[in-house]
């Protein structure tokens, strides 16, 4: 289908927004309550510091609350106000937060149910409000609901908009978009549904086993069988990947998009000839600033001595997996939690693991001084890294 043509179809639509509706000032005021932190706004006006009695808390220098991420929530506390009254519906959390998705509840907006790992869609009525969260929604989604005769709003980030646009220009010119991201993960898919043929790499690993495949070929099944449900319908490793274009899931560690963008770069080369480069290898640079800017000041904060690290963001946040992996690679202790109420007051913290599983860790703040480096995820806001960095000084006092 001729995807390209379909969303400017949707964007010409009177049941389709994707700006504000011009209630800013009337919603700052309770996003504000529920998410500004004045103690943060303190800790950033002093060098990014927090000293208080045995503890020293160092905070990343970019962190939380990306702007389309921010922009993402206003707008959707702007639909409410907008449609009072109508039945508000969203196809997915609106971002990775529980809290965030939880003040949207209180509001009365509808979460679509998932049955068996598909969304069902059929209480949505004509008429009903569906906000498409900051990583988008699929093709099918939007033309389910425009069929519909739903009014739409749309607060897909417009750095993942880029992406999309990408990955037309790809199928523009007959390319496989070979994405950098995870096949399941919601940005991922809506990525997917604009793309022609495409293929979803996850990590160099997997980027390497391709680009192997390019220049000496081998199991074809075996190919098939490892990205079973990470490439379109039909993909043949041996006809497909003659010509590609790069693209990303916006929140992927950006070295790695790199050096996978590099990689293929060199093995296009390597098997065409720089000549013929431009003919078989597309590449635009749709790393989103926000990740970026959290990932380097993760890698500056690592640098110094640190006791141990807090990473909080939601469970499923696929940026701050990417900032826990950074703490974890430099070998120091570090949590990742995607809320406050992780932390109790016998010294005890649930937290996940890169591997997936959720633990406790007994007596995790050590005895004495010590220095805690604190970051969170694009989709955290300030008020969750307040309140987390007070449960750490409170269980200090305790403890001392
Ligand atoms: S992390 Fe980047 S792509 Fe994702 S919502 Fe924030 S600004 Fe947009």
């Amino acid at each position: 289908m001729d995807t390209r043509a379909f969303k400017r179809s949707l964007q010409q639509s009177e049941n389709y927004h994707r700006r504000g509706f011009g209630h800013k000032e009337e919603v700052a005021g309770a996003m504000n309550s529920a998410y500004q932190s004045s103690l943060i706004q303190e800790i950033r006006e002093s060098d990014y510091t927090l000293q208080r009695g045995d503890v020293t808390i160092r905070l990343a220098e970019a962190f939380g609350f990306c702007w389309g991420v921010e922009r993402a929530v206003a707008i959707a506390y702007e639909a409410r106000t907008h449609f009072p009254s109508q039945t508000i519906w969203i196809t997915n959390e609106i971002i990775h937060n529980p809290s965030v998705n939880q003040h949207l509840r209180d509001m009365e907006v509808q979460f679509i149910a998932v049955n068996k790992g598909q969304k069902d869609f059929s209480g949505i009525e004509s008429g009903d409000v569906v906000i498409l969260p900051a990583f988008g929604a699929t093709v099918a989604e939007m033309q389910l609901l425009k069929g519909k005769g739903c009014t739409i709003v749309d607060t897909t980030c417009p750095w993942v908009s880029k992406v999309w646009n990408s990955v037309e220009k790809h199928k523009k010119k007959d390319c496989t978009s070979i994405v950098h991201g995870k096949y399941k993960h919601e940005e991922t898919l809506a990525t997917s549904s604009f793309a022609g043929t495409y293929l979803i790499v996850l990590n160099l690993e997997e980027a390497e086993y391709v680009a192997n495949y390019i220049l000496y070929g081998g199991d074809k099944e075996e190919f098939l069988a490892k990205f079973s449900k990470a490439c379109s319908a039909g993909f043949d490793p041996d006809r497909d990947l003659e010509r590609i274009g790069i693209a990303n899931q916006t929140t992927m560690l950006k070295s790695e998009t790199e050096q996978m963008g590099k990689l293929f770069e060199r093995t296009m080369m390597k098997k065409y000839g720089p000549d013929k480069l431009n003919e078989h290898f597309l590449a635009f640079n749709t790393i989103c600033d926000a990740t970026q800017e959290r990932q380097d000041a993760m890698l500056n904060l690592v640098e110094e001595k640190l006791d141990l690290m807090l990473v909080i963001g939601g469970f499923n946040s696929s940026n701050t997996s990417h900032l826990q992996e950074i703490s974890i690679e430099r070998g120091i202790p570090s949590y990742w939690i995607d809320s406050p109420d992780r932390i109790s007051s016998d010294n005890r913290i649930e937290h996940k693991r890169l591997s997936g599983e959720i633990e406790i860790e007994e007596n995790w703040l050590p005895d004495g001084r010590i220095v805690v480096g604190v970051t969170s995820g694009a989709s955290t806001p300030d008020k969750a890294v307040e309140d987390s960095i007070e449960k750490i000084l409170e269980l200090k006092a305790v403890l001392v």
